[in-house]
């Protein structure tokens, strides 16, 4: 049974959110504080998170950001009332992974945390893997580095990892930037096709030995890209 941390403070809606992921067999355990949400993360792991924003005693985002901090890796998916642009890339920014405004439709609620399961689930598997190749560099999942091109260590940031993960596991097969966008930054996704390009220049230079002229990962003009071990 997945296992869902629902921190919201307004009796509603959480009454509300609970009951129908209740009906649809997951297990959630409920904070209205910041405070409480905390020591649970401390003490049970999770396989998605509900976070509202604007808390009693703090804000949603730093704690978002303090679970990543510790390295909990768990999907986090905000809902909040602050439906401006702003609250949105500091809620990504501060390592959301999805976002959604309220007043939300339940069944979407439902459909967007089965997805992000979904997608976690598959990341772990390839967890126990540990390091794949991938170009002239190997990553190194668990330690979510990647020894590059040049021999050097670099740390990645969630997304490279998924990124790199996602090209590893999909040899020479034709990517759409939709498709590398809907795997990286899921389906609520707030960056354009033009983060993904910014994104395989910089891998680029991490896993080819001459990025200019890349032979791993490369470009289908007008589609998006391949990789080639
Ligand atoms: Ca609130």
């Amino acid at each position: 049974m997945s296992r869902i941390l629902l921190v919201e403070d307004d009796p509603l809606i959480s009454t509300m959110v609970r009951l129908n992921l209740e009906q649809d067999g997951y297990h959630v355990e409920w904070h209205s504080t910041a405070d409480g949400a905390r020591a649970a993360l401390e003490h049970h792991r999770f396989d998605a998170i509900l976070l509202d924003l604007g808390l009693p005693d703090g804000s949603g985002i730093e704690l978002a950001r303090q679970a990543r901090r510790s390295g909990i890796g768990t999907p986090i998916l905000v809902l909040t009332a602050r439906d401006d642009i702003d609250s949105k890339v500091q809620a990504l920014d501060g390592g959301a992974d999805d976002y959604l405004c309220k007043p939300f439709d339940m069944p979407e609620l439902l459909a967007r945390v089965r997805a992000h399961i979904r997608r976690s689930q598959h990341g772990l598997q390839i967890a126990s893997e540990n390091e794949l190749a991938i170009g002239r560099g190997v990553l190194d999942i668990e330690r979510r580095a990647l020894c590059s091109s040049q021999g050097t260590w670099i740390d990645l940031n969630d997304k490279e990892v998924v990124l790199l993960q996602f090209l590893a596991r999909n040899p020479r097969r034709p990517l759409s930037r939709a498709a590398i966008l809907e795997e990286v930054w899921g389906m609520d996704a707030m960056p354009t096709e033009r983060t993904v390009d910014n994104f395989i220049v910089r891998v680029r230079r991490w896993v080819e030995l001459e990025p200019d002229q890349p032979r791993h990962i490369v470009t289908i003009r007008g589609f998006g890209y391949r990789y080639d071990p």
